[in-house]
């Protein structure tokens, strides 16, 4: 059934010569390396198609290659493939309704289906890990760099693995790319983990000021003057949500920091036991079951938020407690 999917999505991509791949707003490295991974494949196998990764560049996620700027209009006859992202109104800079055909390549829960041809899989680690499936199942050829970008976003997106989405499959594929492309780890984990000594003192700010209640909820408003003080931006702390797990006295933890530019607050969640997404989606939010976030408006939203994560842990920890 998978397997006829990937045949179809090379298909696909056989029939059309101008392919433009988009991800969601806000892109995480993921998010970035599937697009710009899958960009380089169909080049690289398909060298006269025109094809186009957009969406707005992070500038710490640079070392994955760049990124295009297109006219939409321009286009008459054109595929879009959607990696990462579940939802329309949550792709960054591409509009349904100017491509011919539309294809989904994500591993977020989504209900319905919104593209005419969707690889969607709730179980795989990371969309860099459907990609890297889509080339072992098919005849799509890779080089050295492109399985540098499929290897950085299992490893980031998998927590370096550390996530329950990582599975015998994710190792046998990240093993396969070992050895087929000779991969040299440290240059590709000096890219993704290497960090200024300010960064790791917001970390420390977050770890000292992050309130803890008894129910294991913990939480943190970061404000602007204290991003000025230790010299980082409004995403750091994101980055930064993962590195909380394994903490005994947490079952769910969120940040909330405020982009000045967008006008929003952005809210990172992350959950040992509790699920969130159905919390974040009634927030206008979503994601995955333990790793969720949302883009809120107005403070009081946000506390509206926390409290409806903090007595999702409190019915947790009555459950537990009655069992
Ligand atoms: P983040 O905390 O930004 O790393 O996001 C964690 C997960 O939640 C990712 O899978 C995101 O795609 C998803 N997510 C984050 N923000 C939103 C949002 N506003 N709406 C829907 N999903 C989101």
């Amino acid at each position: 059934m998978v397997n006829a999917k990937f045949k179809s999505i090379v298909k696909k991509i056989k029939e059309f010569d101008e392919i433009v791949i988009a991800r969601h707003i806000g892109p995480d490295p993921d998010a970035i390396a599937s697009q710009i991974a899958l960009r380089e494949i169909i080049k690289y196998n398909y060298p006269h198609k025109k094809v186009y990764a957009v969406g707005a560049m992070v500038s710490r996620f640079k070392y994955f290659g760049s990124l295009d700027k297109i006219d939409e209009a321009t286009l008459t006859n054109a595929l879009l493939i959607i990696v990462d992202v579940p939802r329309f109104d949550r792709v960054d800079a591409a509009y349904k309704n100017r491509y011919k055909y539309t294809i989904k390549i994500d591993h977020h829960p989504c209900e319905e289906g919104i593209c005419d041809l969707e690889l969607v899989d709730v179980s795989s680690s990371s969309t860099c890990q459907l990609i890297t499936e889509l080339v072992y199942n098919t005849k799509l050829k890779i080089n050295k760099e492109i399985a540098e970008k499929l290897f950085m976003g299992i490893v980031t997106d998998s927590d370096r693995f550390l996530l329950s989405y990582t599975t015998a499959k994710t190792f046998s594929l990240v093993a396969n790319l070992m050895r087929d492309y000779k991969l040299d780890l440290m240059p590709l984990y000096n890219h993704i983990y290497e960090r200024g000594i300010n960064e790791r003192k917001f970390e420390s700010y977050i770890v000292n000021n992050m309130k803890i209640n008894e129910y294991g909820f913990g939480y943190i408003k970061i404000d602007n003057k204290t991003i000025s003080e230790f010299a980082v931006d409004s995403s750091t702390a994101s980055n930064m949500i993962n590195d909380f797990n394994f903490i005994k006295e947490l079952n769910v933890w969120a940040f909330s920091s405020f982009d000045e530019k967008a006008g929003i607050y952005k809210i990172n969640i992350r959950s040992r036991n509790v699920v969130i997404n159905d919390i974040a989606e009634r927030f206008n939010g979503g994601g995955h079951k333990f790793a969720s976030g949302a883009r809120l408006k107005t403070e009081e939203e946000v506390d509206e938020l926390f409290a409806a994560l903090d007595a999702a842990c409190q019915a947790y920890c009555k459950e537990k407690h009655d069992n």
